[in-house]
Order: structure tokens, then sequence, then C-alpha cells
């Protein structure tokens, strides 16, 4: 299972933002939501009409980022820059880092 963490960049792969790109601000674990979620700068704009109201005096069009699914994107690797699957491998340190298995280079800076 790929782990997308904050800041990585992923590529909607279905539904009707299919091809968009976008980083992810957010991401929602299982403890929060039934399934792993994330919400992608630019991805998934729900609009809502707004009725003036006391803090809103003009009323108008909000829009929001919704959570997008895990099983809807997939991690764009910052070094080749395409959509691809990645291992893990464990560095000297311990710790682990994702890698690539297009290119094989580590996504993450351990
Ligand atoms: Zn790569």
């Amino acid at each position: 299972m790929t782990r997308i963490k904050r800041g990585d960049t992923v590529l909607v792969i279905t539904g009707k933002d299919k091809g968009k790109k976008g980083k992810v601000a957010k991401v929602f674990n299982r403890k929060e939501v039934k399934k792993t979620s994330f919400l992608i700068e630019g991805v998934n704009i729900a609009k809502r009409h707004i009725k003036p109201s006391k803090g809103f005096p003009q009323g108008g069009i909000l829009e929001k980022e919704l959570p997008i699914y895990q099983s809807k994107v997939m991690l764009v690797c910052p070094i080749c820059n395409q959509p691809s699957r990645q291992g893990r491998r464990i560095m000297a340190t311990g710790k682990y880092a994702r890698f690539c298995k297009k290119c094989g280079e580590n996504i993450d800076k351990i």
C-alpha cells in the first residue's frame, strides 16, 4: 500500500477531476473517516451558494475542496514527474524511505 503524505503531489485517476494534479493539503486517516482520504489543492471543489447573512452580507458562492478517497489518486514521483507505484526501502539510518518503482529514486529525503 502506497503511503501518501501531506505535501505530496498526486494525480487523480478517476471521477470528474480525472487527470488533475494537486498537492496534498491534508490527510484524513482511518481514525477520522472510514476510508483514508485527502484534501488536494484545487481538486474536488464543491460550490455552495450562500444566502446573505450577518457574517456574509452579499451572499454568493463559496468554493471548498472536499476530501477524495485514496483509491482515486496516484502519487506522482517528484523526481521523474510520473504517476508511479512506490516501494519502501530501509535506509542506513534505520528509517524507511519510499522509492519510485519507475525511476528507482528515493522519494523521501532521509
Ligand atoms: Zn520516479
